[in-house]
């Protein structure tokens, strides 16, 4: 008889979006004409740009033909793409081989599959408050996590403490759910203290599109010793729109061995064994963002979003309320008010104002008592929030 991977049992249920439904539901019945405002979301609002679309066309268009019809194309990517992606990263004066880029159908299948290259027995460092997937795919791979809490002593960027022993560290900068982002500095200190431990960094690279900062980098390859000890994971989901469309790519440098084992070698193997790869169609929507026209379109729609990150934000400093983020990343978090838990002002701000966030506990323990917004939503909704925002809490 087979035996079911019995990890699964250990995963925690997930209340937090399920709760938040349940609540809006429950609101909106009683209050059905009600607009309500809703910043709570990580999923864009504004249609993929005009680049994106006619290159998704033709591709379509290529699939009709005889001559142009591509059938399976390399697991890895199309060879030209992923020299489109590593040359996108010399502006950050990150110098790639092509064969370094993996494409992918986004960040989170690659931070699940990723975990096939580490052994069973190594554990996962993970800081909260953190995205969840982090710690459910390592549950799942039944590793032992280990907890490194950010909080707003350390400005919720904690730095390694040598006495740990991590082997797999998740960062996510700029970060979901804190908007925090590591700067030079302090990706440097991680990188160092992967290096001495034999570590690897899994860097979640999900808002790099977002950072306007130049102390912070875009890329982890961007600080030196990073090619001996980090994979970078990115994705067109919050970047270019492609949340419902799907692509991402993966960066394992050719010097990133341990044990005598190739990481870049192994991921090639484990892509030709366990995909086809990413669709001739979304591939050549994906190489259109890497254009200087789409460079410049996906801009437009980026600066939407970090024009509503600075409508609340400023309500926020109005108020005198502590928060990180909006800066460089579409989230904002802020300390919730008059010592309230972060359900308890979840149900405030529904109840009075009609204006909804993520509670912070919903992202680990030491998010309680924290709030986020996201900056997905329309700017006349951002608008209406801030103004109501700042009636309810001056
Ligand atoms: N990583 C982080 C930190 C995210 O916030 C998200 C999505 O919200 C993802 C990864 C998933 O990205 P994708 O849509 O490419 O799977």
């Amino acid at each position: 008889m087979v035996t079911p991977n019995m990890n699964y049992a250990n995963l925690k249920d997930s209340y937090l979006f399920y709760n938040i439904k349940q609540k809006i539901k429950a609101y909106s019945d009683r209050y059905p004409d009600r607009h309500l405002y809703k910043m709570g979301i990580g999923d864009v609002s504004l249609p993929l740009c005009n680049q994106v679309i006619r290159a998704l066309h033709n591709a379509v268009d290529d699939q009709s033909q005889k001559e142009s019809f591509h059938g399976y194309i390399p697991e890895c990517g199309q060879p030209e793409l992923r020299e489109n992606i590593a040359r996108h990263y010399l502006k950050y004066s990150v110098k790639l081989d092509s064969d370094e880029v993996f494409v992918s159908s986004g960040a989170s299948d690659e931070l699940g599959d990723i975990l096939d290259l580490f052994d069973k027995s190594n554990n996962a460092l993970i800081i909260e408050p953190a995205y969840p997937a982090y710690i459910d795919a390592s549950v799942i791979a039944g590793r032992e996590i280990i907890r490194l809490e950010a909080n707003k002593d350390n400005a919720f960027l904690p730095l390694p403490d040598e006495n740990m022993v991590a082997d797999i560290i998740y960062i996510c900068s700029p970060n979901n759910p804190t908007g925090a982002a590591y700067d030079r500095r302090g990706l440097k200190a991680w990188v160092d203290y992967a290096n001495k431990q034999g570590s690897v960094i899994l860097f979640d690279a999900a808002y790099e599109a977002f950072i306007e900062n130049s102390d912070i980098p875009h890329s982890i390859f961007e600080i030196d010793g990073a090619r001996t000890c980090a994979i970078e994971i990115c994705s067109l989901s919050k970047t270019a729109g492609f949340t419902g469309t799907r692509f991402g790519y993966t960066v394992i440098p050719k010097e990133l061995e341990r044990n005598g084992m190739n990481l870049n070698s192994m991921w090639v193997r484990n892509r030709t064994t366990k995909t086809n790869g990413v669709s001739y169609i979304i591939q050549k929507g994906a190489s259109a963002v890497f254009t200087d026209a789409g460079q410049k379109q996906i801009q437009e729609n980026i600066q939407i979003y970090k024009n509503n990150a600075r409508i609340l934000t400023s309500a926020l400093d109005k108020l005198g309320i502590w928060y990180t983020g909006g800066k460089n990343s579409p989230y904002i978090w802020m300390k919730c008010p008059s010592n309230m838990s972060s359900w308890e002002f979840f149900d405030y701000l529904l109840e009075k104002v009609q204006v909804i966030g993520t509670p912070g506990a919903g992202f680990g323990a030491c998010g309680e008592g924290y709030f986020r917004f996201s900056t997905f939503g329309s700017k006349e909704d951002t608008e209406e929030a801030a103004k109501r925002l700042m009636s309810l809490l001056k």
